[in-house]
């Protein structure tokens, strides 16, 4: 215990110059915030003990737990976890762009290049998760994923996100924002899947791996979940189709004010392709959808299963042919 006392002495939250607010959730307010030794802009999740019993405590420690054993280039790294008597500090690589939650707000939808771009490295994120560490993250959703922008130039064969849809007129700029993204004024680089609150550690390669406790954020939740059954990875592909819906038209798949009938279309899985704003989106694009948000978790695409979709396959081979 002493020499734990010693080690959070040495590791000091002096070093870092607190800078703007990043954003914030029920228990933690995320600064950004600058290394004076070293000049590396860093995120500091600030977590005040007093506020938190015994069981919040730990679930903070098994936050930085998890995050200690994640090494990949679509998760937010670790870089320190300093604790004086009142605060928790989780010392985090900052991810310039934020969530992509406020790009879709701001762009109405995504293409389904762009969606294809970003759905696909939170994909890679999954893989890396499910079948090389065994975490299931347990909250996915555009809140938690945040990405560094990149700047493309109007003709830059890079940029495959120039592509409308037949209803974008591109003579009317009624949205600013996505007039800017079509013709690839700015954009969305590299994807980072962050906030790890709610992950669970699993066995890998143990087929009666569950998990009972429900959680995540309504919306997101899988069937098996709303359904109080036991419950494992599947519950992340779930998530995932609920985002890449989301991207694509802007909207969630299940909303409803009532959470009583939002519990109820989420265990029967019943959702649609909403007429007009999927009118124009392509049926492999819709197929692979449906393939993420089925309600058999054993039927549902696994995450290796989604990287082969035909939908995926092809993005991936025409953004090979271009690099
Ligand atoms: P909570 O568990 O309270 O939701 P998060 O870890 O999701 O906490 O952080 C809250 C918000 O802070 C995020 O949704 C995001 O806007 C911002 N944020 C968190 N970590 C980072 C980071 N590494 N880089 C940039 N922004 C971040
Ligand atoms: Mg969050």
């Amino acid at each position: 215990a002493e020499q734990h006392r010693r080690e959070i002495s040495r590791k000091s939250i002096e070093k870092y110059q607190i800078g703007k607010k990043l954003g914030e959730g029920a228990f933690s307010v995320v600064y950004q915030a600058i290394n004076l030794t070293t000049n590396e802009k860093v995120a500091i999740k600030v977590i005040k003990k007093y506020q938190l019993d015994e069981k919040q405590r730990n679930s903070v420690l098994k936050e930085v737990n998890i995050m200690k054993q994640l090494n990949h280039p679509n998760i937010v790294k670790l870089i320190e976890f300093i604790e004086n008597d009142n605060y928790y500090y989780i010392v985090q690589e900052v991810v310039s762009g934020g969530e992509i939650f406020n790009e879709i707000v701001k762009y109405t939808y995504f293409s389904e290049d762009l969606s294809r771009h970003v759905i696909i490295q939170v994909a890679e994120a999954l893989l890396y998760m499910h079948e090389y560490v065994g975490i299931v993250h347990r909250d996915l959703k555009p809140e938690n994923i945040f990405f560094k922008p990149v700047k493309f130039f109007k003709d830059d064969p890079k940029n495959r996100f120039n592509k409308l849809r037949k209803s974008d007129n591109p003579n009317t700029k009624l949205d600013e924002g996505k007039f800017i993204m079509n013709y690839g004024g700015g954009g969305i680089g590299l994807i980072k899947v962050g906030d790890f609150g709610l992950s669970k550690q699993i066995l890998l390669n143990d087929e009666n791996n569950s998990l009972k406790t429900p959680c995540g954020t309504i919306g997101y939740t899988a069937p098996e979940i709303v359904r109080d059954m036991k419950y494992s990875k599947e519950v992340d592909m779930w998530a995932l189709g609920c985002v890449l819906y989301i991207l694509l038209c802007g909207f969630p798949p299940f909303f409803n004010d009532s959470i009583d009938e939002l519990t109820r279309s989420v265990a029967r899985g019943e959702f649609k392709f909403l007429s007009p704003w999927w009118d124009e989106i392509s049926p492999g694009a819709k197929n692979c959808v449906s393939k993420l948000l089925t309600v058999n978790p054993l039927q549902r695409y696994t995450v290796k299963q989604f990287l082969q979709d035909p939908w995926i396959l092809e993005f991936l081979n025409k953004s090979e042919n271009i690099q």
